[in-house]
């Protein structure tokens, strides 16, 4: 018998299991909709002529070998990382008051830093973290596993498939002095909606007076908008209003290094001295969980992000990106307005990034799997990345027969 025969099978990830089911689908039509990746129009993964170029230059450089990282990573990644969030003007970034370290893409910044604040918020501060209503389901699994103890805040407003901004607020009111704040800096995963300017001001205000630490999650920087100063605008107002936060970046939207695992973890600090022992400290957290990162996604972002040229190619490329998926919900949009589908849907319009938090209900969402052979979370969030103007209007036609 095994030592192990005592172990139940666990559940199936909920969104790689749309992938794997899928796979196994043989109808033609098939669509996979729940994949938060980016496709092209004929459905394909998509590698940056930027990041090729990068990776050709690499290979090609000399100097360029295979030894370890340092724990914090390749310095210069971590530099121009934080420099693209926090912009060029950053005071923070002049006055070397910003921690960074090399991560395993977001999620593994978003893990170090959970567990570095779990370690070293004051003792007197509350194991709390607010996650929005819904979220990406794997916060909860991660600060949960740093020790938090996990709450939600409103969010969502399934009237409106808008932001509950009142509910958010009166929330965000009743949080002990000292929770940890977890806000997506742009395009929300799942609802595709965000804040606008005015609503960060009033949220910059509650996390100032409640005294919360704002955990800015910034995984789709210039995906959004399709221009990275533009997207990173709410975490910027909050680093020079002077807060101190933390940021977990990932480049594997906004340059495609899914599987590179390219990501970075900062701490906005208030002094040179603390950012350095906050980064001893990170460095503590890093050695005993996995020693040092990755380096060949860090050298090609580092290359992208420090070239010029590179640089304006990726950005290029990264509008392009942002500017399919709009003309996705155009196409989306249209096809339900032609088949006269029930109800608003202009929320398809107004929803921001990668995804389109629908409504459909769960049913429906079966449905859609079962007699469309399209693969989707069951929340009805859409990947609208995974759409053509081929597909957006089967989609359309499929909408129209689940909610009839
Ligand atoms: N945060 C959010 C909100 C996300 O949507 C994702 C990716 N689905 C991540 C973090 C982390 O992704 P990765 O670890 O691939 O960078």
């Amino acid at each position: 018998e095994s030592t192990w025969e005592h172990v139940a099978q666990a559940p199936p990830d909920p969104i790689i299991g749309v992938t794997d089911a899928w796979r196994a689908d043989t109808d033609p039509r098939k669509l996979n909709l729940g994949v938060g990746a980016y496709r092209t129009e004929d459905g394909k993964p998509f590698v940056l002529q930027a990041v090729r170029e990068a990776e050709r230059q690499l290979s090609a450089d000399p100097a360029e070998n295979k030894e370890y990282l340092p724990i914090s990573g390749l310095p210069e990644f971590c530099r121009l990382s934080r420099g693209l969030a926090l912009g060029p003007t950053s005071v923070a970034i002049q006055e070397g008051r910003v921690a960074t370290v090399q991560a395993l893409s977001g999620t593994g910044a978003l893990r170090v830093g959970a567990e570095f604040l779990s370690t070293h918020l004051p003792p007197a501060h509350p194991r709390i973290v607010y996650l929005p209503n819904p979220t990406w389901g794997n916060h909860k699994t991660i600060f949960a596993k740093a020790g938090f103890q996990v709450r939600e805040y409103r969010y969502f407003d399934p009237a409106s498939r808008g932001l509950d901004f009142a509910g958010m607020t009166a929330d965000l009111a009743s949080a002990p002095p000292g929770s940890v704040l977890l806000l997506h800096a742009c395009a929300h995963n799942p609802t595709g909606v965000d804040p606008d300017a005015e609503q960060w001001g009033r949220l910059l205000e509650l996390t100032r007076e409640g005294r919360l630490l704002p955990f800015f999650d910034m995984a789709y920087q210039g995906f959004a908008s399709g221009d990275v100063d533009a997207d990173a605008a709410a975490v910027r107002r909050f680093a020079e209003a002077g807060l101190e936060l933390v940021l977990a970046q990932s480049f594997a939207k906004n340059m495609g290094l899914y599987g590179e695992r390219a990501g970075a973890l900062s701490v906005v600090t208030r002094s040179k001295e603390v950012a350095a022992r906050v980064e001893s400290q990170l460095k503590l957290v890093i050695r005993p969980m996995y020693s040092n990162p990755p380096k060949h996604g860090a050298a090609i972002a580092a290359r992208v992000m420090g070239d010029p040229g590179l640089c304006a190619l990726w950005k290029e490329e990264l509008r392009g990106m942002a500017e399919r998926i709009k003309a996705m919900r155009a196409a989306l949009y249209d096809a339900l307005q032609q088949r006269g589908v029930a109800g608003d849907w202009s929320f398809v319009l107004r929803q921001i990034g990668m995804f389109s938090f629908t409504g459909l209900t769960r049913p429906q969402c079966e449905q859609l799997v079962s007699k469309w052979h399209i693969h989707l979370t069951l929340d009805g969030r859409i990947s609208m990345a995974g759409l053509s103007a081929a597909s957006a209007p089967y989609l359309a036609e499929a909408i129209a027969d689940v909610v009839s």
